[in-house]
Protein backbone atom coordinates (compact mmCIF):
# COMPACT_ATOMS: atom_id res chain seq x y z
CA UNK A 1 0.00 0.00 0.00
CA UNK A 2 1.14 3.05 -0.98
CA UNK A 3 1.33 5.36 1.79
CA UNK A 4 2.29 8.50 -0.25
CA UNK A 5 -2.05 8.36 -0.98
CA UNK A 6 -2.58 9.23 2.49
CA UNK A 7 -1.60 12.34 2.61
CA UNK A 8 -3.55 14.87 0.41
CA UNK A 9 -2.29 18.54 1.15
CA UNK A 10 -5.15 20.80 0.38
CA UNK A 11 -4.08 23.37 -2.45
CA UNK A 12 -6.10 26.56 -2.19
CA UNK A 13 -5.91 28.30 -5.09
CA UNK A 14 -8.78 30.69 -4.90
CA UNK A 15 -8.85 31.43 -9.03
CA UNK A 16 -9.43 27.60 -9.34
CA UNK A 17 -12.47 27.38 -9.53
CA UNK A 18 -14.38 24.04 -9.79
CA UNK A 19 -16.81 23.30 -12.13
CA UNK A 20 -20.05 20.90 -11.74
CA UNK A 21 -20.03 20.30 -15.15
CA UNK A 22 -16.60 19.05 -15.27
CA UNK A 23 -16.45 17.11 -11.97
CA UNK A 24 -19.47 15.86 -13.18
CA UNK A 25 -17.09 14.11 -16.55
CA UNK A 26 -14.19 13.40 -14.82
CA UNK A 27 -13.59 9.69 -13.73
CA UNK A 28 -14.46 9.07 -10.24
CA UNK A 29 -14.32 6.11 -7.85
CA UNK A 30 -17.32 5.23 -5.28
CA UNK A 31 -16.45 2.13 -2.65
CA UNK A 32 -19.80 2.84 -0.10
CA UNK A 33 -23.37 2.76 -2.24
CA UNK A 34 -26.57 0.56 -0.69
CA UNK A 35 -28.37 -1.02 -3.17
CA UNK A 36 -31.72 -0.32 -1.94
CA UNK A 37 -30.90 3.25 -0.87
CA UNK A 38 -29.90 4.12 -3.87
CA UNK A 39 -32.59 3.21 -6.40
CA UNK A 40 -34.48 5.76 -8.43
CA UNK A 41 -37.79 6.59 -7.51
CA UNK A 42 -38.84 6.51 -11.29
CA UNK A 43 -36.97 2.79 -11.84
CA UNK A 44 -38.75 1.66 -8.25
CA UNK A 45 -42.10 3.09 -9.71
CA UNK A 46 -41.35 0.87 -12.72
CA UNK A 47 -40.59 -2.26 -10.40
CA UNK A 48 -43.44 -1.73 -8.47
CA UNK A 49 -46.02 -2.13 -11.38
CA UNK A 50 -44.84 -5.23 -12.32
CA UNK A 51 -45.26 -6.40 -9.19
CA UNK A 52 -48.77 -4.77 -8.48
CA UNK A 53 -47.50 -2.76 -5.85
CA UNK A 54 -49.47 0.54 -5.33
CA UNK A 55 -47.28 3.28 -4.64
CA UNK A 56 -48.38 7.45 -4.30
CA UNK A 57 -49.20 8.53 -8.18
CA UNK A 58 -47.65 12.09 -7.79
CA UNK A 59 -44.10 12.23 -7.64
CA UNK A 60 -43.34 14.61 -5.11
CA UNK A 61 -45.03 12.23 -2.70
CA UNK A 62 -43.20 9.34 -3.90
CA UNK A 63 -40.15 11.07 -3.49
CA UNK A 64 -40.63 12.16 0.04
CA UNK A 65 -41.51 8.49 1.15
CA UNK A 66 -38.03 7.86 -0.47
CA UNK A 67 -35.72 10.90 0.17
CA UNK A 68 -34.64 11.33 4.02
CA UNK A 69 -36.24 14.88 5.35
CA UNK A 70 -34.05 17.82 6.06
CA UNK A 71 -35.09 17.21 9.76
CA UNK A 72 -34.04 13.96 10.00
CA UNK A 73 -34.23 12.75 13.58
CA UNK A 74 -31.51 10.67 13.61
CA UNK A 75 -29.89 7.40 11.93
CA UNK A 76 -33.36 5.33 13.09
CA UNK A 77 -35.33 8.24 11.32
CA UNK A 78 -32.93 7.87 8.38
CA UNK A 79 -33.44 4.26 8.21
CA UNK A 80 -37.48 4.31 7.63
CA UNK A 81 -36.66 5.92 4.22
CA UNK A 82 -36.11 1.83 3.02
CA UNK A 83 -38.80 0.38 3.93
CA UNK A 84 -41.17 0.80 1.03
CA UNK A 85 -38.12 -0.05 -1.22
CA UNK A 86 -37.53 -2.99 0.25
CA UNK A 87 -41.30 -4.20 -0.18
CA UNK A 88 -40.41 -3.82 -3.87
CA UNK A 89 -37.22 -5.70 -3.84
CA UNK A 90 -38.42 -9.31 -3.15
CA UNK A 91 -37.65 -10.68 -6.49
CA UNK A 92 -34.99 -11.78 -8.91
CA UNK A 93 -36.11 -9.33 -11.50
CA UNK A 94 -36.25 -6.27 -8.97
CA UNK A 95 -33.10 -6.75 -7.56
CA UNK A 96 -31.17 -7.26 -11.22
CA UNK A 97 -33.12 -3.95 -12.37
CA UNK A 98 -32.11 -2.01 -9.07
CA UNK A 99 -28.53 -3.04 -9.60
CA UNK A 100 -28.78 -2.23 -13.48
CA UNK A 101 -30.38 1.17 -12.18
CA UNK A 102 -27.43 1.99 -10.00
CA UNK A 103 -24.80 1.43 -12.81
CA UNK A 104 -26.77 3.39 -15.22
CA UNK A 105 -26.74 6.42 -12.78
CA UNK A 106 -22.71 5.50 -11.63
CA UNK A 107 -22.40 6.11 -15.98
CA UNK A 108 -23.63 9.03 -15.89
CA UNK A 109 -21.59 10.69 -13.93
CA UNK A 110 -18.06 8.82 -15.32
CA UNK A 111 -17.49 6.77 -12.19
CA UNK A 112 -15.46 4.04 -13.04
CA UNK A 113 -15.71 1.55 -10.83
CA UNK A 114 -18.34 1.08 -8.07
CA UNK A 115 -18.79 -1.51 -5.06
CA UNK A 116 -22.63 -1.86 -4.84
CA UNK A 117 -23.51 -3.22 -1.19
CA UNK A 118 -26.57 -4.71 -0.10
CA UNK A 119 -28.04 -6.88 2.79
CA UNK A 120 -29.19 -10.17 0.93
CA UNK A 121 -31.40 -10.97 4.25
CA UNK A 122 -33.59 -7.88 3.40
CA UNK A 123 -34.67 -9.49 0.02
CA UNK A 124 -35.53 -12.81 1.46
CA UNK A 125 -39.56 -11.57 2.16
CA UNK A 126 -41.19 -13.68 -0.40
CA UNK A 127 -39.13 -16.56 -0.40
CA UNK A 128 -36.05 -16.15 -2.26
CA UNK A 129 -33.37 -17.60 -1.35
CA UNK A 130 -29.97 -15.96 -0.15
CA UNK A 131 -28.40 -17.26 -3.42
CA UNK A 132 -31.01 -16.69 -5.97
CA UNK A 133 -30.78 -12.90 -4.22
CA UNK A 134 -26.95 -12.49 -4.62
CA UNK A 135 -27.23 -14.10 -8.19
CA UNK A 136 -30.05 -11.49 -9.49
CA UNK A 137 -27.45 -8.88 -7.82
CA UNK A 138 -24.85 -9.78 -9.84
CA UNK A 139 -26.33 -10.09 -13.09
CA UNK A 140 -27.84 -6.71 -12.96
CA UNK A 141 -24.16 -4.79 -12.12
CA UNK A 142 -22.77 -7.13 -14.92
CA UNK A 143 -25.64 -5.94 -17.59
CA UNK A 144 -24.75 -2.29 -16.32
CA UNK A 145 -21.12 -3.04 -16.94
CA UNK A 146 -21.64 -4.65 -20.26
CA UNK A 147 -23.89 -1.71 -21.39
CA UNK A 148 -22.13 1.29 -20.22
CA UNK A 149 -18.54 -0.16 -19.25
CA UNK A 150 -18.72 0.62 -15.77
CA UNK A 151 -16.72 -1.57 -13.66
CA UNK A 152 -18.03 -3.09 -9.97
CA UNK A 153 -18.45 -5.36 -7.27
CA UNK A 154 -20.54 -6.33 -4.88
CA UNK A 155 -20.41 -6.13 -0.82
CA UNK A 156 -22.67 -8.24 1.46
CA UNK A 157 -23.78 -6.71 4.46
CA UNK A 158 -24.87 -8.75 7.15
CA UNK A 159 -27.47 -6.80 9.41
CA UNK A 160 -26.50 -6.12 13.33
CA UNK A 161 -29.77 -6.48 14.97
CA UNK A 162 -29.82 -10.22 13.18
CA UNK A 163 -29.49 -13.40 14.87
CA UNK A 164 -25.48 -14.36 14.95
CA UNK A 165 -26.36 -17.49 12.85
CA UNK A 166 -28.03 -15.23 10.30
CA UNK A 167 -24.93 -12.91 9.74
CA UNK A 168 -22.67 -16.09 9.54
CA UNK A 169 -24.64 -17.35 6.91
CA UNK A 170 -24.00 -14.03 4.80
CA UNK A 171 -20.26 -14.48 5.21
CA UNK A 172 -20.66 -18.21 3.92
CA UNK A 173 -22.47 -17.08 1.02
CA UNK A 174 -19.98 -14.02 0.24
CA UNK A 175 -17.65 -17.14 0.35
CA UNK A 176 -19.41 -18.89 -2.24
CA UNK A 177 -20.02 -15.72 -4.71
CA UNK A 178 -16.35 -15.00 -4.08
CA UNK A 179 -14.67 -15.49 -7.62
CA UNK A 180 -18.34 -14.00 -9.03
CA UNK A 181 -18.34 -10.31 -7.82
CA UNK A 182 -18.39 -10.78 -4.45
CA UNK A 183 -15.44 -8.54 -2.74
CA UNK A 184 -16.18 -8.17 1.16
CA UNK A 185 -18.21 -8.44 3.77
CA UNK A 186 -19.77 -5.93 5.80
CA UNK A 187 -21.98 -4.95 8.99
CA UNK A 188 -24.79 -2.09 9.13
CA UNK A 189 -28.05 -1.59 10.77
CA UNK A 190 -27.95 -0.50 14.61
CA UNK A 191 -24.35 0.42 15.41
CA UNK A 192 -25.64 1.38 19.34
CA UNK A 193 -27.16 -1.68 20.55
CA UNK A 194 -24.75 -3.91 18.63
CA UNK A 195 -21.20 -2.83 18.81
CA UNK A 196 -18.50 -4.40 16.69
CA UNK A 197 -17.39 -6.94 19.52
CA UNK A 198 -20.74 -8.56 19.64
CA UNK A 199 -19.74 -10.10 16.40
CA UNK A 200 -15.90 -11.29 16.90
CA UNK A 201 -16.54 -14.70 16.16
CA UNK A 202 -18.75 -13.53 12.81
CA UNK A 203 -15.66 -11.27 11.66
CA UNK A 204 -13.17 -14.19 12.28
CA UNK A 205 -14.60 -16.46 10.66
CA UNK A 206 -14.66 -14.05 7.30
CA UNK A 207 -10.75 -13.16 8.17
CA UNK A 208 -10.27 -17.17 8.13
CA UNK A 209 -12.24 -17.08 4.84
CA UNK A 210 -10.39 -14.28 3.43
CA UNK A 211 -12.80 -12.20 3.12
CA UNK A 212 -12.15 -8.34 2.97
CA UNK A 213 -14.03 -6.18 5.26
CA UNK A 214 -15.41 -3.20 5.03
CA UNK A 215 -17.60 -2.22 8.53
CA UNK A 216 -20.08 0.57 9.53
CA UNK A 217 -18.13 2.10 12.77
CA UNK A 218 -18.57 5.64 14.21
CA UNK A 219 -21.61 6.61 12.33
CA UNK A 220 -22.97 6.98 15.52
CA UNK A 221 -21.94 5.16 18.89
CA UNK A 222 -18.31 6.16 19.66
CA UNK A 223 -14.43 6.57 18.42
CA UNK A 224 -13.66 2.98 19.95
CA UNK A 225 -16.27 1.17 17.70
CA UNK A 226 -14.06 2.57 14.77
CA UNK A 227 -10.80 1.28 16.40
CA UNK A 228 -12.30 -2.06 17.63
CA UNK A 229 -13.74 -2.62 14.05
CA UNK A 230 -9.97 -2.54 12.71
CA UNK A 231 -9.34 -4.97 16.06
CA UNK A 232 -11.37 -7.59 14.26
CA UNK A 233 -10.26 -7.14 10.55
CA UNK A 234 -11.33 -4.45 8.68
CA UNK A 235 -9.66 -2.91 6.19
CA UNK A 236 -11.97 0.47 5.96
CA UNK A 237 -14.86 1.93 7.69
CA UNK A 238 -18.33 2.91 6.80
CA UNK A 239 -18.29 6.19 7.76
CA UNK A 240 -15.89 6.73 10.63
CA UNK A 241 -16.93 9.94 12.04
CA UNK A 242 -16.83 9.23 15.61
CA UNK A 243 -13.10 8.81 15.47
CA UNK A 244 -12.63 12.37 15.30
CA UNK A 245 -13.25 12.47 18.93
CA UNK A 246 -10.29 9.95 20.12
CA UNK A 247 -7.57 11.00 18.51
CA UNK A 248 -5.61 8.09 20.76
CA UNK A 249 -6.52 6.06 18.23
CA UNK A 250 -5.31 7.82 15.14
CA UNK A 251 -2.11 5.78 15.17
CA UNK A 252 -3.59 2.55 14.66
CA UNK A 253 -5.74 4.16 11.77
CA UNK A 254 -2.43 4.96 10.45
CA UNK A 255 -0.58 1.90 10.95
CA UNK A 256 -3.05 -0.44 9.55
CA UNK A 257 -3.55 1.94 6.61
CA UNK A 258 -7.55 2.09 7.02
CA UNK A 259 -9.02 4.02 4.24
CA UNK A 260 -12.59 5.73 5.85
CA UNK A 261 -15.29 5.59 3.49
CA UNK A 262 -16.32 9.39 4.00
CA UNK A 263 -20.28 10.24 3.22
CA UNK A 264 -21.10 13.56 3.53
CA UNK A 265 -24.75 14.25 2.82
CA UNK A 266 -25.50 10.99 5.01
CA UNK A 267 -23.18 12.12 7.84
CA UNK A 268 -25.58 15.33 8.50
CA UNK A 269 -28.41 13.94 7.79
CA UNK A 270 -28.19 10.57 10.26
CA UNK A 271 -26.84 13.79 12.72
CA UNK A 272 -23.73 12.17 13.17
CA UNK A 273 -22.51 16.01 12.88
CA UNK A 274 -25.12 19.08 13.27
CA UNK A 275 -22.07 21.48 12.62
CA UNK A 276 -19.40 21.83 9.72
CA UNK A 277 -16.97 23.13 12.08
CA UNK A 278 -17.52 19.72 14.31
CA UNK A 279 -17.22 17.36 10.10
CA UNK A 280 -13.83 15.87 10.71
CA UNK A 281 -12.79 15.67 6.76
CA UNK A 282 -10.21 18.15 7.60
CA UNK A 283 -9.08 16.73 10.46
CA UNK A 284 -8.86 13.46 9.14
CA UNK A 285 -6.39 14.85 6.40
CA UNK A 286 -4.36 16.80 8.67
CA UNK A 287 -3.87 14.00 10.85
CA UNK A 288 -2.93 11.64 8.16
CA UNK A 289 -5.67 9.49 7.97
CA UNK A 290 -6.48 8.25 4.69
CA UNK A 291 -10.40 9.37 3.00
CA UNK A 292 -11.95 8.68 0.30
CA UNK A 293 -15.84 10.28 -0.97
CA UNK A 294 -18.62 8.26 -1.34
CA UNK A 295 -22.70 8.99 -1.69
CA UNK A 296 -23.73 6.12 0.86
CA UNK A 297 -27.70 6.53 -0.58
CA UNK A 298 -28.13 8.28 -3.56
CA UNK A 299 -32.03 8.34 -3.54
CA UNK A 300 -32.50 8.64 0.14
CA UNK A 301 -29.47 11.14 0.30
CA UNK A 302 -30.78 12.75 -2.64
CA UNK A 303 -27.26 13.41 -4.29
CA UNK A 304 -25.02 11.93 -6.32
CA UNK A 305 -20.95 11.71 -5.85
CA UNK A 306 -20.16 14.84 -8.27
CA UNK A 307 -22.63 16.47 -5.77
CA UNK A 308 -20.64 15.34 -2.89
CA UNK A 309 -17.17 16.45 -4.41
CA UNK A 310 -19.08 19.99 -4.94
CA UNK A 311 -20.24 20.19 -0.95
CA UNK A 312 -16.27 18.99 -0.01
CA UNK A 313 -15.26 22.14 -2.40
CA UNK A 314 -17.87 24.51 -1.26
CA UNK A 315 -16.48 23.60 2.61
CA UNK A 316 -12.96 23.49 2.15
CA UNK A 317 -12.30 24.29 -1.32
CA UNK A 318 -10.72 21.48 -2.18
CA UNK A 319 -9.55 21.70 -5.99
CA UNK A 320 -9.32 18.96 -9.05
CA UNK A 321 -6.16 17.54 -7.70
CA UNK A 322 -7.30 17.37 -4.29
CA UNK A 323 -10.66 15.59 -5.88
CA UNK A 324 -7.89 13.36 -7.81
CA UNK A 325 -6.38 12.26 -5.17
CA UNK A 326 -9.57 11.43 -2.63
CA UNK A 327 -10.21 9.05 -5.72
CA UNK A 328 -7.13 7.44 -6.09
CA UNK A 329 -7.29 6.74 -1.94
CA UNK A 330 -10.66 4.99 -3.13
CA UNK A 331 -8.65 2.85 -5.85
CA UNK A 332 -6.14 1.99 -3.05
CA UNK A 333 -8.56 0.48 -0.73
CA UNK A 334 -11.21 -0.80 -3.35
CA UNK A 335 -11.17 -4.51 -3.32
CA UNK A 336 -9.86 -5.68 -6.39
CA UNK A 337 -6.87 -6.80 -7.85
CA UNK A 338 -3.14 -4.66 -8.20
CA UNK A 339 -3.62 -4.61 -11.82
CA UNK A 340 -7.06 -3.73 -11.95
CA UNK A 341 -6.14 -0.87 -9.16
CA UNK A 342 -3.26 0.18 -12.24
CA UNK A 343 -5.39 0.24 -14.71
CA UNK A 344 -8.17 2.84 -13.07
CA UNK A 345 -4.86 4.83 -11.68
CA UNK A 346 -4.04 5.09 -15.47
CA UNK A 347 -7.54 6.35 -16.52
CA UNK A 348 -7.67 8.63 -13.71
CA UNK A 349 -3.96 10.28 -15.06
CA UNK A 350 -5.37 10.27 -18.47
CA UNK A 351 -8.55 12.04 -16.79
CA UNK A 352 -7.23 14.53 -14.91
CA UNK A 353 -5.02 16.00 -17.11
CA UNK A 354 -6.68 19.51 -17.51
CA UNK A 355 -4.11 21.69 -18.99
ZN1 LIG B 1 -23.66 3.03 4.67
Amino acid sequence: MNLAYCKIILQRRKDDTVKRELVKKLPKIELHCHLDGSIRPETLRKIAEQQDISLPTDDGQLKQLLVAPKDCQDLNDYLKRFELVLTCLQTETALQTAAFDIISQAAEENIQYIEVRFAPSLHTEKGLSLPKIVTAVLAGLNQGQQQFGVKSNALLCGMRHEALTEIEKIVHLAEEFKESGVVGFDLAGNEVDFPPYTFEETLALANQLNIPLTLHAGECGCGKNVADAVYLGAKRIGHGIALKDTPEYFSLIKEKDILIEMCPTSNFQTKTVTDLADYPFQLFLDSGIKVCINTDNRTVSDTTLTDEFMKLHEWYDITYTDMEQLNRNAIEGAFISNNEKQALHEQLTTGYQLD
